[in-house]
């Protein structure tokens, strides 16, 4: 039987979000219909509530928000056979039109017909009932719970920068930034065998977090702190300088530290999304070969995300900070604005019976 009251939370425009009944979506033969759990807001849900836009995607008709997102299996298309009713699944968010070179050799993340929860014109997954295709519905395993299943989307942003990083055993890495996606870059990067790690932040709170997290080293940067005072900081801190730094801020001056600081030969991936046109350092590219790699999103990263939680190498729990309920979507995103309470991870649950 499917179910009928599907509230969802739709961004009308610019600050208009509203909660709205939609009707419940139909599982095509490769698709199924979840009964979603928990859903995480994101930089970038805050984005689209505040401007309207990211860049060249612009909201242009109503759009049910949110893309961090797990839920448990209702009803199965006929094609279905990776899951059944009753499992419980991580969704991730971004379908490619698996068809264009980028999807045939397995780099759907650079699909430019990518559909992507959330991002105009298609609708996220802050409502009761939404379905996916299956195969890109990962199950959980017993012992990781549906919020846990929700951060394994900004977990594998971090394993897939990590990747991008080649980020090994016995690396010395430095993460500048302790937001959300900083903070499971440092979960990654540890469970990846980092074995020092270093990371930046202009918030103290945030760096608490961090250090909760296992961070070895935190620097708390000032406003009135120069480039070479930071980058000595860091080389002070960790006796030497880092292999690897996983840029998490998209600041102009983090992207420069990061190429400052990172050991000759070494690399910086850049994670974080601000201006595009930065002026840069760039002799430590050229004359010491310190590599830029881009980072977007992740790409066949889910099943390393979930058995890093599975097996306890990394605990995501730490990160969720506050949970709402669908009909409070309003005042979730006023804290996630704001920053009031010093939230990292904000949780909206759509369906009552999954609140306590
Ligand atoms: P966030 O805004 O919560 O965190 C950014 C952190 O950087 C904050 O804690 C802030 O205090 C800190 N910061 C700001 N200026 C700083 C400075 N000068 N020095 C040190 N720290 C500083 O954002 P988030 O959700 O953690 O995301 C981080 C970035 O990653 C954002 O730019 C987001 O758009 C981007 N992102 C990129 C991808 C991708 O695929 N490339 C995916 C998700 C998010
Ligand atoms: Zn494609």
């Amino acid at each position: 039987m499917t179910p009928q009251d599907n509230l969802a939370a739709v961004l009308y425009g610019i600050e208009d979000l509203r909660l709205e009944r939609r009707p419940t979506p139909i599982p095509q033969d490769h698709q199924v219909l979840l009964k979603i759990a928990t859903v995480g807001i994101c930089g970038s849900d805050v984005h689209f509530l505040v401007n309207g836009r990211i860049g060249s995607y612009v909201l242009e008709k109503p759009m049910i928000i949110g893309h961090e997102a797990s839920g448990t299996v209702l009803e199965v298309g006929k094609n279905v056979t990776n899951l059944k009713p009753g499992d419980r699944v991580a969704i991730e968010p971004g379908v490619g039109c698996r068809t264009c070179s980028f999807c045939k050799k397995g780099k759907y993340h650079l699909c430019s017909d990518m559909i992507f929860c959330a991002s105009p014109p298609y609708d996220g997954n802050l409502c009761r009932y939404y379905v996916h295709d299956a195969d890109f519905c990962f199950k959980l395993p017993d012992n990781v719970s549906l919020e846990e299943g929700t951060l394994i989307e900004p977990l594998a942003v971090g394993v897939h920068a990590c990747k991008r990083a080649k980020v090994r055993f016995g690396d010395v890495v430095l993460i500048l930034g302790a937001g959300p996606i900083g903070l499971v870059t440092l979960l990654a990067a540890k469970a990846m065998g980092a074995t020092k790690t270093i990371i930046t932040d202009l918030v103290g709170g945030r760096l608490d977090k961090a250090k909760e997290l296992g961070v070895d080293y935190t620097l708390k940067i000032e406003k009135n702190m120069t480039e070479v005072e930071i980058v000595s900081k860091i080389e002070e801190l960790l006796q030497e300088a880092p292999d690897v730094s996983l840029e998490c801020t998209g600041v102009e001056q983090c992207v420069r530290v990061a190429l400052e600081a990172t050991k000759t030969g070494g690399v910086v991936t850049l994670v974080g999304l601000g201006k595009f046109e930065l002026t840069l350092p760039l002799e430590n590219a050229i004359l010491r070969e310190v590599d830029i790699r881009g980072v977007f999103r992740y790409n066949n990263d889910y099943p390393a995300a979930i058995e890093m939680v599975k097996t306890g190498k990394v605990d995501l729990k730490p990160l969720i900070t506050y949970h709402f309920r669908i009909e409070d979507s309003g005042k979730a995103f006023h804290m996630a604005k704001t920053g009031e309470g010093n939230p990292i991870k904000i949780l909206i649950h759509p369906n009552p019976d999954d609140y306590y």
